[in-house]
């Protein structure tokens, strides 16, 4: 039986189309600054979101680490959600690699307001850990694929440039938000100092992360992924892979909005279902209820051959991405129902 995988959108294999642009890349020492193909990609993405420059990365852990020492000192305070990823899932990087702390603030589905920003930046003050940075995450993962709104984006930046604070976007599914919302992605650049935008998310890239700066930040940041070991040589067979998939790999994230939608629909009607989040984008986290457990739940899908991920003991998510067909959904929807 083949299963339905639906615990990531990191599960994507490579289009035919894609392996087709990897093979055929052209690619030279990018340690060097000399692989055309990264090159590319980078002046790419940076055009797209009309920042000055961009680095090729290995992850979106990467990338937001080092945009995390780029932006602070040991001893800094950087303020982001309770549950965003920069925080929950990447080993406790910032304090290992940068020596600094979070200042975590509970969000709405994964969003910060700039009241709460403004009311968690330390005043100048010995005792006080130094404020360096502000984080968002957009969309956010633990908020179930949640958008930010421009005004909000809007306020928050605002509220940074009176404070000097940079402003970081983990925009690891930047590109699932840009299609819910109808924002550009210029309009974004112009609100961000840097942005991190993952290629191997629902874009479907088997590997590789953007890091997006000014000039001077990619300086530092490149002397930061040299020191992380996240130096790639002949990277252009990843980039190509990248560059196929902002070409030709954007659009139909549309496609699995709609699919997102449909299983929303179906766990409605399913009396194991204590709530689910609105869904905005690719991703559905519903709730279980009593006695029923994630894992139980989670354990009966697999038996159907349906692959879900547990993000807490009530808790399950499910993703959509390039390799869930129509029927695929249809398929998982059936079974969800009868479960
Ligand atoms: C996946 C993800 C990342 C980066 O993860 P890698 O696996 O290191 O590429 C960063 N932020 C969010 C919100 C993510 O979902």
């Amino acid at each position: 039986m083949d299963l339905i995988e639906l615990r990531s959108d990191t599960f994507t294999r490579p289009t035919p189309g894609m392996l087709q642009a990897m093979m055929n890349a052209h690619v030279g020492d990018d340690v060097f600054g000399e692989d055309p193909t990264v090159n590319e990609l980078q002046t790419y993405t940076a055009n797209l979101f009309g920042m000055e420059e961009a680095l090729f990365c290995p992850s979106g852990t990467m990338t937001n680490q080092i945009a995390i020492m780029v932006h602070t000192r040991p001893g800094d305070e950087v303020i982001c959600e309770a549950l965003s990823h920069i925080y929950v899932y990447e080993g406790g990087g910032m304090a290992r690699n940068s020596g600094v702390q979070p200042r975590l603030l509970p969000g709405d589905r994964g969003r910060i307001s700039a009241a709460q920003v403004e009311e968690a930046i330390n005043p100048d003050d010995v005792h006080r850990a130094r404020t360096a940075l502000v984080s968002l995450e957009h969309t956010a993962n633990r908020g179930g694929g949640s958008c930010y709104n421009m005004n909000t984006l809007e306020s928050i930046r605002a509220l940074c440039y009176r404070h000097q604070l940079p402003l970081h976007l983990d925009g690891a599914r930047i590109f699932n938000a840009l299609q819910a919302t109808g924002q550009n992605a210029a309009q974004l650049g112009s609100i961000f100092n840097s942005i991190s935008v993952c290629l191997s998310k629902g874009l479907g890239a088997p590997v590789g992360s953007l890091l997006l700066g000014t000039s001077g930040f990619i300086k530092e940041a490149r002397r930061c992924r040299k020191v992380m070991g996240g130096g790639m040589r002949q990277a252009g067979f990843l980039a190509a892979a990248g560059l196929y998939a902002l070409k030709h790999q954007v659009l139909r994230l549309e496609e699995d909005h709609r699919h997102a939608s449909i299983l929303e629909k179906a766990l409605h009607e399913c009396r194991y279902v204590e709530s689910v989040m609105p869904v905005e984008t690719n991703i559905v986290i519903f709730n279980i209820k009593t006695p029923h457990t994630a894992a139980d739940i989670a354990q009966k899908l697999l038996q159907q051959g349906i692959r879900v991920a547990t993000t807490g003991p009530s808790q399950i998510r499910l993703v959509t991405h390039l390799d869930v067909t129509p029927a695929m959904i249809e398929k998982a929807c059936a079974v969800i129902r009868r479960l």
